[in-house]
């Protein structure tokens, strides 16, 4: 039985983080097993090297420890390029030429249907002919490879996976419409790298926030396309501010870090968790 915790080392933990941290080390005390800390570092643009040691730093303040050394992603990426080129052989990718300009314009421009199904990438690039595809690899520098989610899936067929909140989910591939698994400008997607690391570090249990419940559906079928075994899943609850808003670093939520020079100890964070983490680790057998 393996948990594991992935932050990105791209910014100091939150309190979301701490909740995310808390619930993989406390699923795995609970069912007897262990956790495992991997650094989800692939943007290495963003990436800062003091973050690593924070990240550790900020764990064991809290009282939660791992196994092993931590897993970085970036040392990885032949394993994912290797993943990358086997679904290229099967023809389940396709290069994307779209420029984050014209994304964005696709994206945002007034559509029918709801919300979530506008903002889908509309397939422009999988349309091409294999000449139109061939010309464009040649003049463009750079491009992303993305998932044909619509052959993919004739390939799944009927498929599920269990999350022990949310029970038994029966898979859409299309949640998130063609995915990047490999981004223009760093060779490689997070949707791709956690697929082939959570079965290369032999997860057991997958814990991580609701926010990433969508994603779950991409990653199942990737396993099934890659012949990786598929976990079980805890999607918990986010911690949100007085405003009910999401915290993440990009909403310059507090730190661990400055709620500790602030005075506060690694108890009464866990005080402020204690609800959600009843809640959700309530659900475990
Ligand atoms: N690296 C992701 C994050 O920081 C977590 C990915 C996962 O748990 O699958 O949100």
């Amino acid at each position: 039985m393996i948990t594991r915790f992935a932050p990105s080392p791209t910014g100091h933990l939150h309190l979301g983080h701490a909740l995310a941290a808390t619930v993989a080390y406390e699923t795995a005390r609970t069912l007897g097993g262990h956790m495992l800390l991997r650094m989800e570092d692939i943007d290495a643009s963003r990436v800062r090297e003091e973050y690593y040691d924070a990240i550790e730093e900020d764990l064991h303040w809290l009282g939660i420890d791992w196994q092993g050394t931590p897993v970085r992603q970036l040392e990885r990426m032949p394993v994912y390029h290797q993943a990358l080129a086997h679904l290229q052989e099967m023809d389940l990718v396709y290069p994307c030429f779209c420029t984050r300009k014209e994304l964005q314009a696709m994206t945002t421009a007034p559509q029918q249907g709801d919300d979530a199904e506008a903002a889908l990438y509309p397939g422009i690039c999988r349309a091409l002919s294999r000449n139109e595809r061939e010309a464009k690899m040649c003049e463009r520098p750079g491009y992303a490879w993305r998932l044909d989610v619509h052959k993919a899936s004739k390939l799944l067929g009927d498929a599920s996976f269990l999350d022990l909140r949310h029970g038994e989910i029966r898979i859409d591939a299309n949640m998130l419409g063609d995915v990047v698994l490999a981004r223009k400008d760093i060779g490689i997607a997070y949707h791709l790298a956690v697929v082939i690391d959570d079965a290369a570090q032999n997860i057991t249990h997958v814990t991580r926030g609701d926010d990433l419940l969508s994603s779950t559906h991409v990653h199942v079928l990737l396993q099934h396309l890659l012949g990786l075994p598929q976990p079980l899943y805890l999607h918990h609850e986010l911690v949100c501010d007085d405003q009910g808003k999401r915290l993440a670093k990009r909403y310059d939520a507090l730190s661990l870090r400055s709620m500790r020079e602030a005075g506060l100890c690694a108890d009464q964070i866990m005080e402020r968790l204690r609800p959600i983490l009843d809640r959700n680790l309530s659900a475990l057998p």
